[in-house]
């Protein structure tokens, strides 16, 4: 999507600090961290949120959840836990219309965590 915030770091038009970028998903660290470790988990292909998925997204929403465990173990957050959250729509304080996985790890060293 021409004027989307993460379709953009995708594509290279801005900047992200990148921690993995596959073909269906990239990982990148958000710019604003609520947690000593905060990274976005966000699919190549602009999807708004989980109100606009279908079955055919079956295997993409499971990349999402195995590329977290993936990254949190790369990170070396795995060991103490850490949380995934999804803000879906605007209620839920989704601000950013791409659909996106937060993780959040070392959350102990993190007093307070509005996420
Ligand atoms: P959400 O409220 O779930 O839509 O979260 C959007 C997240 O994107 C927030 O945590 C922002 O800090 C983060 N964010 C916004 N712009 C950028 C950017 N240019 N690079 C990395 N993260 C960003
Ligand atoms: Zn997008």
């Amino acid at each position: 999507m021409t004027d989307c915030i993460f379709c953009k770091i995708i594509r290279g038009e801005l900047p992200g600090k990148f921690v993995r970028k596959e073909k269906n998903w990239v990982a990148f660290y958000d710019v604003s961290p609520q947690a000593p470790v905060h990274i976005l988990i966000v699919p190549t292909r602009h999807i708004e949120s989980l109100q606009t998925v279908s079955s055919n997204d079956r295997n993409l929403l499971g990349d999402l959840m195995v590329a977290a465990h993936e990254i949190a173990r790369d990170l070396s957050v795995d060991a103490g836990g850490y949380k995934i959250v999804i803000n879906n729509g605007k209620q839920a304080g989704q601000i950013v219309m791409h659909l996106h996985m937060h993780l959040l790890g070392n959350l102990n060293k993190s007093p307070s965590f509005p996420v």
